[in-house]
């Protein structure tokens, strides 16, 4: 390639068509891996007699093997959540993708690509709204929207100062609460305003639980009981919920009904999510929401494929039964 010509094009090539090629080659194989591991899971569930139901009618009526949807859709799972939207319209299994899209300035910004996104939900699918009411509160309220300033003070000292002060002074609590009350039903009614109606909502975990929770143990037992309060699971009680004109929040929590579980792939640990799920399905028959985010498939790591976890089940149910 002495040429001149040559040696600029394959420069140009390198610069310009290479990275948009290198990007399309990439979008095709998290594609593949998509839809691979999203059939391999469905063709399992359906081999071994499962049906497929909304979230909130598996939560009102726990049937053995009733199997649920859940999507955690923060903005980096919304490539992945496109394509699983496709999967389960085309293959008719309900799915509520819970949009994080109002938690801070920061989701935001992507609000263009959540209402594409919301776009490609319609029947059998649906939308819900994933939200940390007490973070998202602190984050706009005392933060100045910086939630990376937030997750600083979630694990320092003054955070520490503030949970004990918080537990010292029950009124300072309720003012708390019902300032991210109120600012909770304003993001629902904004959700209902951009994304059409829904009933449901997902707690988000973190952030400030995540971090103090890593210290519960050194703190007071009052202490402990104000951090778990806090808790996005544990803090939208029946009560706020309806307060904010939804049904009910799909967390495992002291409201889940017997019989029901979550089951996660919990940031790529697949191998663990095919243990933990051939034992709730095949050995205690309960009924099984997912709780998925669709980065897992779309760019995130993964420890195993579940292609390959549930189809050695496949080749020896007996395996599974046993297992
Ligand atoms: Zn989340």
């Amino acid at each position: 390639m002495a040429n001149p010509t040559k040696r600029l094009a394959a420069r140009i090539a390198r610069r310009v068509v290479g990275p948009r090629l290198h990007a399309k080659v990439k979008a095709a194989s998290q594609r593949r891996s998509v839809i691979r591991e999203a059939g391999a899971l469905t063709a399992f569930l359906r081999e071994i007699g499962c049906h497929f139901h909304r979230c909130s009618s598996l939560l009102n009526n726990p049937v053995p093997l009733g199997i649920a949807y859940r999507y955690d859709i923060h903005v980096r799972d919304i490539p992945g959540a496109r394509l699983l939207a496709e999967f389960h319209r085309a293959q008719n299994v309900p799915a509520t993708f819970f949009l994080f899209w109002d938690y801070s300035p920061f989701e935001r910004q992507r609000f263009e690509d959540y209402r594409e996104l919301g776009r490609l939900i319609s029947e059998p699918l649906e939308i819900g709204l994933h939200d940390s009411p007490i973070d998202a509160f602190l984050i706009r309220a005392e933060f100045d929207g910086n939630r990376r300033e937030y997750g600083k003070w979630t694990d320092s000292d003054d955070a520490l100062k503030w949970l004990a002060d918080l537990t010292a002074d029950s009124q300072k609590q309720a003012g708390l609460n019902q300032a991210a009350l109120e600012d909770f039903v304003g993001r629902v009614r904004q959700t209902r305003a951009h994304f059409g109606p829904f009933s449901l909502v997902a707690a988000h975990g973190r952030k400030m639980v995540q971090s103090l929770r890593k210290k519960l143990p050194s703190l007071s037992p009052g202490a402990q009981r104000t951090v778990e309060g806090l808790r996005a699971r544990h803090w939208l009680t029946p009560e706020r919920v309806a307060a904010a004109g939804l049904d009910r929040c799909v967390d495992h929590n002291q409201y889940s009904p017997p019989g029901w579980c979550e089951v996660s792939e919990d940031g790529g640990q697949l191998s663990k999510m095919a243990r933990v799920l051939r034992q709730r399905l095949l050995t205690e028959k309960t009924a099984v929401q997912f709780l998925l985010h669709p980065y897992t498939w779309a760019g995130g790591k993964r420890d195993a494929e579940l292609s390959e976890l549930l189809s050695l089940d496949k080749a020896n149910p007996s395996i599974a039964l046993q297992s």
